[in-house]
């Protein structure tokens, strides 16, 4: 394999154990169907081997994947698939009980913790601390798979417990969101041209949150001279967990105002300076029943 080769086998080889597992198809049962030995699926599924287009063509129709858009993003992302939050179905995925009832935070957001795991750690110690707790790092390359808030928490705790939990490792972790890349699928419906740009972008990420977080509800209150209102506020099944954890809790507020910041410069090229204040006047983690921000564009 040349080098554009392998780079395309190593993303097909994501998508050939995403969708596999999402179907719940061991190796065994998809090279039968594919006509092909469990040793070359394997090979493809290491990203040892290049996929033929009939292959390729077969596998989709298989895992009912649309062919053209699943070969270019090296994930699964079908943004029509979401609420899911109380489904037992995993596929063929290790998922621990633990992390499996009332599932609320899809893999689309769950990629910018994991990325800043692995840029800090490096790939193998993310890989590590997966097999410690039991969780199939694939299961996450099904953007609309979900999990529920205890892996946030308990991954941010790890974080914590190193001292990367401050200002500045937040805003670092927030950092994906001002890449069009890590939105997939739904990069499309963000609008970073015309006038009004942030106001826009801010009002389209937050009627699209659900598809990045189902465990809190978003509401835009309203919009008036440059000001954008927004409350946050838990879904009813968050009460099934301990999901404030005291410090913790303060942090996760935080990481969402350098969310909202770091997605407006989203298509600006990232100058890294975000054209939002924000002021918080109300705080669920301080006792409110939501929390309430004013967010302020900056001209
Ligand atoms: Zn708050």
């Amino acid at each position: 394999m040349n080098l554009l080769e392998k780079k395309d086998a190593v993303r097909t080889a994501k998508v050939f154990r995403a969708a596999r597992k999402q179907k719940g198809f061991s190796q065994l049962e998809l090279s039968k169907k594919l006509s092909i030995t469990q040793g070359t699926l394997s090979k493809i599924e290491l990203g040892k081997l290049s996929v033929s287009s009939s292959i390729w063509y077969e596998f989709c129709n298989l895992t009912d994947l649309q062919p053209e858009w699943a070969w270019g993003l090296g994930v699964v992302d079908r943004p029509e698939m979401k609420n899911k939050i109380t489904s037992d179905q995993v596929g063929s995925f290790s998922l621990p009980e633990k992390y499996r009832l009332n599932r609320g935070t899809p893999a689309r957001s769950i990629r910018a913790l994991l990325g800043y795991f692995a840029a800090v750690y490096g790939e193998k110690k993310l890989n590590d601390y997966m097999e410690r707790i039991g969780v199939d790092p694939d299961y996450f390359l099904v953007l609309s798979n979900q999990i529920n808030i205890n892996f946030s928490l308990d991954t941010f705790e790890v974080l914590a417990a190193d001292g990367r939990l401050k200002p500045e490792n937040l805003k670092m972790i927030a950092n994906a969101y001002s890449n069009p890349t890590f939105h997939g699928a739904l990069a499309g419906r963000f609008h970073t041209t015309g006038p009004e740009v942030h106001e826009n972008l801010i009002t389209d990420l937050i009627r699209n949150a659900g598809h990045y977080d189902m465990n809190f509800n978003y509401v835009i209150e309203s919009v008036q001279n440059g000001v954008v209102t927004i409350s946050i506020a838990p879904s009813e099944h968050l009460k099934a967990f301990n999901y404030k954890r005291g410090e913790l809790g303060a942090a996760l507020c935080s990481y969402k105002q350098e969310i909202l910041k770091s997605f407006v410069t989203l298509g600006s090229g990232s100058s890294g300076v975000s054209p939002l204040a924000i002021e918080e006047r109300e705080c669920h983690y301080k006792g409110a029943p939501r929390c309430l921000f004013h967010v302020r564009i900056l001209n």
